[in-house]
């Protein structure tokens, strides 16, 4: 027999910055029985935390199912190598999610293997454990509820992040106890373009809920975020310039063509004007967007703009950059490291009269990140090149994916019943930020900081007990 009466869970996680997003959770039953899920399984991108790459702090042949929120690398980079230490279990995505998922990984072992090569090093997985994951894929339809083991039941909701995007609902059933519930919202936000995100449902909004919030944008109102893209297109054309628009290559990019479009419609941009699109993996998402049932809206389907011409290959883009007549040159990466972006910026960066505008998070260590940090006619080092920058650097974070403080608050204040929140997938900062603005703002029993320092036990009833980590 054991010691306690109802189940209770432990919810841990792997990251204290904004990328290597991975949770645990480890359920204990009455019955003795422990269940252990994982959600989300990224890889780390911020130097720092790099070397976290290849630590796994569970043993994945005990997992008896994943659940995935989004095919952002930083939510699912790692589910290969989880597949490598032995996990051989079910993996539970949104159907969008399903089909993105193989191109995302497939991508993310050509970036790693291509790295670890250059440093003479091995892997972290093989193109094997890349099938194996595809493998094990389950799709989920939005709001229905399922059952992936005994007394537990999930049920996906639709998120506005990014296509195929959920929040996760997990709730822990129990005879003659009542249920714990747990949301994990993954990257949030409550609306997109290119696809309708319906309200929370009432039904999970009246639970007495934990709920497991990320907090990117925790340090920020949504009316802090400059809006200067149009503006800054439309100088750098009125101008005769070149604007080299970097883009993530699934959301981002399709957004960027969307918005280029609907300033050519409203006369803000010369249609005669040539859009570049460049990234293999960006063309690729986009042909997705427009065949393969999304679950895109259908007046969306047309967002490309005029005069829009899809690269192929380096010769293009040497004809290209030899060009100087005004243009827009929309590529890969986002944070300017990998990709065409590697052969634009360096050559870009020394031109006056030249625009380069990132358009979504940079983190520390990137490239991006260096720029936009670096003084007007400064020295820049890009791998062991010294180049002055003369471009002019812009960036913006209007088309952000994320929620930002007042609308995370707005988000939580709609939950009628919360037991606990514990802030997650944001710097320490602004974890902090978001949770001192929550006590005050939002009626939660509990609010606390998901990070490596400590890790929750939560029950029916919500928060046990905090336990410190033991992670190495
Ligand atoms: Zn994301």
């Amino acid at each position: 027999m054991s010691s306690f009466s109802r189940p209770y869970v432990d919810i841990m996680a792997w990251n204290d910055g904004v990328t290597g997003s991975c949770k645990l959770g480890v359920i204990k039953f009455p019955n003795g029985k422990t269940v252990r899920f994982v959600l989300d399984c990224g890889l780390f991108q911020e130097r720092e935390f790099e070397e976290l790459n290849h630590k796994l702090p569970f043993r994945p042949e005990n997992i008896d199912f994943t659940l995935i929120t989004h095919v952002h690398v930083d939510h699912i980079g790692r589910l290969p190598f989880m597949a490598k230490k032995g996990y051989s279990n079910r993996i539970y995505a949104s159907e969008p999610t399903c089909k993105l998922l193989p191109v995302a990984l497939g991508d993310s072992y050509k970036v790693l293997s291509s790295f670890a090569k250059r440093k003479n090093e091995k892997c972290l997985y093989t193109e094997d454990d890349v099938s194996k994951i595809n493998s094990l894929l389950q799709p989920c339809e939005y709001g229905k509820t399922f059952s992936p083991i005994d007394n537990v039941k999930v049920t996906f909701l639709k998120n506005g992040h990014l296509i195929g995007a959920a929040v996760i609902l997990v709730q822990i059933c129990y005879p003659g106890c009542d249920n714990i519930n747990l949301l994990f919202t993954g990257d949030y936000n409550s609306k997109n373009i290119f696809f309708n995100v319906p309200k929370i449902p009432k039904w999970v909004r009246e639970l007495p809920i934990t709920i497991v919030q990320e907090s990117t944008y925790g340090y920020m109102d949504s009316t802090e975020v400059r809006k200067c893209f149009k503006k800054n297109i439309k100088k750098c054309m009125d101008n005769q310039g070149i604007a080299l628009v970097l883009v993530f290559s699934l959301g981002r990019a399709q957004e960027i063509l969307y918005k280029l479009r609907k300033m050519q419609e409203e006369g803000k941009l010369d249609e005669h004007i040539p859009i570049y699109f460049d990234g293999k993996l960006a063309i690729l998402y986009t042909n997705m967007y427009l065949n393969e049932e999304l679950g895109i809206k259908p007046e969306m389907l047309d967002f490309l703009p005029k005069n829009l011409i899809f690269v192929n290959g380096g010769e293009n883009r040497k004809s290209i950059m030899e060009d100087d007549n005004p243009k827009i040159i929309v590529s890969t990466s986002g944070m300017g490291t990998y990709g065409p972006a590697q052969t634009y910026i360096p050559e870009y960066i020394a031109r006056k009269n030249t625009l380069i505008h990132f358009t979504g998070y940079t983190a520390e260590g990137t490239l991006g990140y260096k720029l936009k940090n670096a003084e007007q006619d400064g020295i820049i080092e890009i791998r062991g090149v010294y180049i002055k920058k003369r471009a002019q650097v812009e960036y913006t974070s209007e088309d952000s994916a994320h929620a930002k403080a007042d609308q995370i608050i707005k988000f939580l204040q709609q939950f009628t019943n919360v037991k606990l929140i514990l802030f997650d997938h944001g710097t320490n900062d602004s974890k902090k930020t978001i949770a001192e603005r929550a006590a005050r703002e939002v009626e939660a029993k509990h609010i606390g900081i998901l990070g490596r320092q400590y890790c929750f036990r939560v029950d029916s009833y919500g928060l046990v007990k905090t336990l410190s980590t033991k992670f190495e």
